[in-house]
């Protein structure tokens, strides 16, 4: 909010002195010590923060009536004169009574076990109640009616209206809240500044903020509330777009990578290695990469490609390119199999090559973890592979120019950051490719990973089967499992996931091998598969599958991401409904690698709709993209986004979900600002730049910035 000055005349006239923004709550009528606490706890403190405080709904408040034409049962609002009050009963049953008369006649109000009322209501004040009558004998009756005392100069009669409901808490009603605000708004608006000056607002259709901010706490009609929500919509977007685009001009600035050029004959030498032709997806993004690794300024690039889109071939292309340039590359994987398994597939690429790889694990011995540290850093591995690992300090290149993170869900920031410290000194950085097969929407991609480019691998190898996908009550598992022994006996392989390692449980790891063992798949080899298995028995139970000596995997969801393994054609999934969306459809991606026809079949018993519109978008939807936008519409971006990671940066009025225009809008507008202005100096952007920093600058690490 805008620094204080001097306010119009307050409205009401037994309010002393001009408040500000600034001024405390306490100074408000009607709140003494405790209601000031109420208030703090939902951080209340100010009249900026009163104003702030948005409304989360709005109801419909009804036209009120005359009292003789209120009609029975139908939930309506009368005013009037209370004329007579009375207590009756006594102990755990007391009733309060009360008249309330208007012109046309009378309305008996009454509220059972509030007999402190007889406090409040009076004779001879004004109130306006709201609520269900009921006729009792002649006359009609509202029992606990919301009221509201009229001071006595109020107009007689209000039109209907939108009434804001605001988040409360049992100790501070929405009422009350919405009454403060009430009393508040008119001088506080007055007093708002905007950042944004007239033309912009006009050529953008926004309303000024002071107005946003009336017309959202009191909208005379929808299409105000329409217009206030629009320009705080805009606003927050703008915001957050905005301190990302700073945050990426001032890192341009700042930080140095080494630049991998590129040339026909390493792009011969890559190719040549490859066992595959690129897609046309897959070079186009692979010429994406290279323009950005070309460059002496750290490439920050997210490659978005649905499961199997053949990531791993451009993430190898890039790590090729920079060890052709003489520097080191990293990828690093989520889970110790997927490294393992990355670990195996470059180490087939680079046969009879002069590349060095290594393998980076928490399941290396201290011994040899001491070895492959001291090679790295003396610059003896050009390839280094692993997890989380990789991030430790103590992991330290010679040179690293690439670090690639492979099938990042969610939010990479942190380790980002974690990595790109890994350059030579503070001033330089390695080229960071962030590769994900969890589709992110695109709003949600645009707006919070707004400091990446983005990259779309929109096509899958040729060759590609069908997956089939089922949905299977449990008291038909025997079908699933007559179908599995159909597809194992003609030389296909095998998932089955189960939700839990647990051993005491029916469909844990063990008590599911045991079953299909001496069961439906008796005569066929089949293993456990999870995290808490030694390395060894890991390693060697996928290389033993990939070779198709095993047949059938009974895993956890450690298989979830990366694996590949072509010749598996089916995926049975049990207690399905316990798993999210996007977790479905990564699982489904081990299966379909290959040409022949692939099946999933989701044992499930959804005891939710929220579940049993998950399987249905399983049973319905291939393509990751889609399914990631109807997940976004049935839960939100909350956890898609692991929204905890990334700071304050929640949006309060947009709705990634519904506001595409107005982000895109504000991100070419925000694109623009800093082109203009990279460090937001002008002394037109410094009420701007404050209202920034505020809101995001540690968030974004923006309080470095100019
Ligand atoms: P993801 O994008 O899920 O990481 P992978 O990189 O694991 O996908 O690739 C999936 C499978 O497709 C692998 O078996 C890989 O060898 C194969 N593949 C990738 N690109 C091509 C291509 N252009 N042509 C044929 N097969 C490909
Ligand atoms: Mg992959």
């Amino acid at each position: 909010m805008s620094k204080p000055h001097a306010s119009t005349p307050s409205h009401k006239p037994q309010q002393p002195a001009p408040r500000d923004l600034a001024t405390s709550v306490r100074f408000l009528t009607g709140v003494g010590p405790a209601r000031a606490e109420a208030l703090a706890e939902l951080g209340l403190t100010n009249i900026a923060r009163l104003v702030t405080h948005l409304p989360f709904r709005y109801e419909w408040e009804r036209a009120e009536s005359p009292v003789n034409q209120l009609q029975p049962g139908v939930m309506s609002s009368a005013r009037g004169q209370i004329t007579a009050t009375r207590l009756a009963g006594r102990g755990g049953r007391q009733r309060f009574e009360a008249v309330l008369m208007d012109e046309s006649g009378r309305l008996d109000l009454v509220w059972f076990n509030q007999p402190y009322l007889k406090d409040t209501i009076v004779p001879g004040l004004r109130l306006w109640v709201q609520g269900k009558p009921v006729r009792r004998g002649g006359s009609l009756q509202m029992s606990h009616p919301f009221f509201e005392v009229l001071p006595d100069n109020e107009p007689d009669r209000r039109l209907e209206r939108l009434r804001p409901v605001y988040p409360a808490t049992a100790r501070i009603s929405s009422r009350q809240i919405q009454h403060l605000i009430e009393d508040v708004l008119p001088d506080a608006v007055a007093q708002i500044d905007d950042h944004f000056d007239e033309a912009y607002r006009r050529t953008r259709e926004l309303p000024t903020l002071a107005d946003a901010y009336r017309m959202m706490h009191a909208p005379a009609s929808e299409q105000e509330l329409a217009d206030a929500r629009r320009r705080l919509a805009y606003d927050e977007l703008f915001m957050l777009q905005l301190a990302v685009h700073l945050k990426r001009a001032h890192l341009r600035e700042h930080l140095r990578a080494p630049p991998l050029p590129s040339s026909p004959a390493v792009e011969r030498r890559i190719r040549d290695r490859l066992p595959f032709t690129l897609t046309s997806a897959q070079q186009r993004v692979v010429r994406e990469i290279s323009d950005d690794l070309s460059r002496p300024t750290p490439a920050n690039r997210l490659i978005q490609g649905d499961v199997g889109s053949g990531k791993t071939a451009v993430a190898a292309w890039a790590m090729l390119l920079a060890v052709a340039n003489g520097h080191q590359a990293a990828l690093m994987a989520p889970t110790e199999i997927l490294a393992e398994q990355h670990y195996d597939a470059f180490t087939r690429l680079l046969e009879n090559s002069r590349v060095r790889i290594a393998l980076l694990t928490g399941a290396l011995s201290a011994h040899e973890h001491e070895q492959l540290l001291s090679h790295l850093t003396a610059g003896e591995i050009d390839l280094l592979i692993g997890t989380h690992a990789l991030l430790t300090e103590r992991v330290e290149f010679a040179s690293l120019a690439l670090a690639v993170i492979d099938e990042q869900h969610r939010f990479g920031v942190h380790q980002r950051a974690a990595l790109r410290a890994k350059g030579a000194d503070e001033h330089s950085s390695p080229h960071t490719l962030v590769m994900t097969a969890t589709p992110i929407p695109r709003t949600v991609a645009m707006t919070l990973f707004g400091d990446l480019d983005v990259s779309i691998i929109d096509e899958l190898p040729p060759g590609r089967s069908r997956i089939a996908t089922r949905v299977l009550p449990p008291e038909r598992r025997d079908e699933a499992y007559a179908f599995l022994r159909d597809r194992l006996a003609r030389g296909d392989q095998a998932y089955v996931v189960v939700p839990t390692i647990d051993s005491d449980q029916s469909s844990g790891v063990e008590a599911v091998l045991e079953r299909l063992r001496t069961g439906a798949l008796a005569g066929h080899r089949v293993e456990p598969m999870h995290a808490r298995l030694p390395r060894r028995q890991r390693e060697q139970t996928m290389a033993d599958f990939r070779d198709g000596h095993i047949h059938c995997l009974v895993c956890t969801t450690v298989i979830e991401v990366g694996v590949d393994v072509p010749n598996a054609t089916v995926m049975l999934i049990e207690e399905a409904d316990r798993f999210g969306l996007a977790q479905l459809h990564q699982l489904r991606g081990r299966v379909g690698r290959g040409p022949r026809a692939s099946a999933c079949v989701l044992i499930a018993d959804p005891k939710t709709p929220d579940a049993v519109e998950r399987l249905e978008a399983m049973r319905t939807i291939a393509d990751g993209f889609e399914l990631a936008e109807r997940d976004f519409q049935i839960r939100g971006p909350g956890e898609l986004i692991g929204a905890r990671q990334s700071g304050d940066m929640l949006l309060e009025v947009a709705d990634l979900s519904r506001d595409l225009d107005l982000l895109k809008l504000s991100r070419a507008d925000a694109a623009a600002w800093v082109n203009l202005s990279p460090r937001l100096d002008r002394p037109a952007d410094a009420l701007l730049r404050r209202r920034l920093v505020k809101k995001y600058g540690d968030a974004l690490g923006l309080a470095d910035v100019g």
